[in-house]
């Protein structure tokens, strides 16, 4: 019998990576509350009509990609495969916009698509997104891209282009699906098999093609910009205008239509020039249509959703991986110093140490080497005549210094021990 391995398209995270993880969501935390954004966690599956309300059924996320089953009740679930739809449904159930004014919403956690597995693409994928919900000014459109331009920034990303377009509202759309219908049809025969299919479906997804020779086709194509109302122009160069008021730099990009049916106005996108295929970052924009086509009362919104996975492998690319943050490791040989031992990490971590135990009882020598691979400043030896003198040898690994020292005493200039470790781990 073979071993069992993790599903196609899944991955565990193992300890060296969840590091950049809890780096990311500790500064995602800290940005998010600054601008007074809170947190909200909804279900990882969600009744089936919610997405196909609220993606779309003619988006390849409904169409190709979701997870749905039926469960012992005979009910049609689906794993999330994205979280707007499932924070809109919360806000409609539990009548967040009877509270008045903007709700500032973020979240985070995993998202499920049937997809073909490839570097940055996973069936099991996390995402952590932001949704201003009841605002339909352009200030809200400029807030959550500086923010997300902001968070990526920290993280120490360069080489970032943000592209940004107006997909106008349903009126303008209707306009220019007509036009693209009329652009398109002579080429139907050239169009990869999807685009064929989108040509009556819904043809501004052709644009989105990854086919080189349908893209070639749609290099030509009517741009929306030409078929945006005076209502939609005036959002989109208020938007513009902000964005440059802020320093914020952006692409023009008129093929840039999000997958998703209720996207209105502003759709940006955040493309790394240093990943490979799978480049975008993070996508966003406006969805006006959204909490009413749900049920819940007209309400405007905007938003955007950050892959993780992505993300995490820009950082992993830019960063050394490190070893945790270890202040002692504790050797210890004999039944009475192993006891001790035990105490005395007790003790250390109660005054806010960080202090890794050796428990394999072998011999000195192999313990000393792990203690100089486990990335500790200090290492703390306890044999049986340091235990039967109620000492410790305090051994500094970087310089080799060491002395013998009461444990007693240890614990009491705990103060001294932190500035020193600091000042070891800064590297003075
Ligand atoms: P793509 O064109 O790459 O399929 P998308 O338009 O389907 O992206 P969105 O629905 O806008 O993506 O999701 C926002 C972000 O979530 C993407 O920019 C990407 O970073 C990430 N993402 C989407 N699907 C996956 C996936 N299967 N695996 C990993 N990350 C993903
Ligand atoms: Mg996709």
């Amino acid at each position: 019998m073979g071993t069992i391995k993790a599903s196609r398209g899944t991955q565990d995270i193992l300890p060296e990576a969840v590091r950049i993880w809890q780096q990311v969501e500790a500064t995602a935390r800290e940005i998010l509350a600054r601008s007074a954004y809170r947190e909200i966690r909804t279900p990882i599956f969600e009744q089936t009509d919610l997405f196909e309300r609220g993606i779309g059924e003619a988006t390849d996320v409904v169409g190709k990609e979701m997870y749905t089953f039926h469960d012992r009740g005979d009910r049609s679930l689906t794993l999330r495969p994205e979280n707007t739809a499932g924070v809109v449904r919360a806000f409609i159930e539990h009548s967040l916009y009877a509270q008045g004014g903007v709700q500032r919403l973020w979240y985070t956690g995993p998202m499920f698509r049937y997809e073909r597995p490839q570097a940055g693409r996973q069936r099991q994928f996390h995402q952590l997104g932001v949704e201003v919900i009841g605002s339909r000014d352009p200030r809200a459109d400029v807030e959550v891209m500086a923010l997300a331009t902001d968070m990526l920034q920290t993280l120490g990303l360069t080489g970032l282009t943000l592209y940004l377009n107006s997909v106008g509202n349903p009126s303008d759309r209707h306009h220019y699906r007509d036009a693209l219908v009329t652009y398109f049809t002579p080429f139907q025969a050239d169009l990869d098999a999807d685009s064929q299919e989108r040509l009556t479906r819904n043809p501004l997804r052709i644009l989105d093609s990854k086919d080189e020779r349908t893209q070639a086709i749609a290099k030509d194509a009517p741009s929306i910009l030409d078929y945006l109302g005076d209502d939609s122009k005036q959002h989109f160069d208020r938007v513009q205008q902000l964005l440059t008021d802020l320093g914020i730099v952006y692409t023009l990009n008129p093929r840039l239509v999000r997958g998703l049916d209720y996207y209105t106005h502003t759709a940006f996108e955040l493309v790394s020039q240093d990943l490979g295929a799978q480049a975008t970052v993070c996508g966003g924009g406006r969805y006006d249509g959204l909490v009413g086509q749900l049920g819940g009362p007209d309400t405007a919104a905007v938003g955007w959703a950050i892959g993780l996975e992505r993300l995490t492998l820009l950082l992993r690319q830019l960063q050394e991986t490190s070893l945790p943050d270890l202040d002692f490791y504790l050797v210890s040989r004999g039944e009475r110093a192993e006891a001790q031992s035990a105490q005395l990490a007790q003790q250390l971590r109660h005054q806010g140490f960080s202090v890794e135990v050796d428990l394999s009882g072998s011999a000195f020598g192999k313990q000393f080497k792990r203690a100089d691979r486990s990335g500790a400043i200090a290492c703390l030896v306890l044999g049986d005549a340091e235990a039967e003198a109620g000492t410790v040898n305090l051994k500094w690994l970087a310089s080799g210094d060491q002395e013998a020292i009461a444990q007693a005493e240890l614990l009491d200039k705990a103060d001294s021990l932190r500035q020193t470790i600091a000042a070891q781990r800064a590297g003075i």
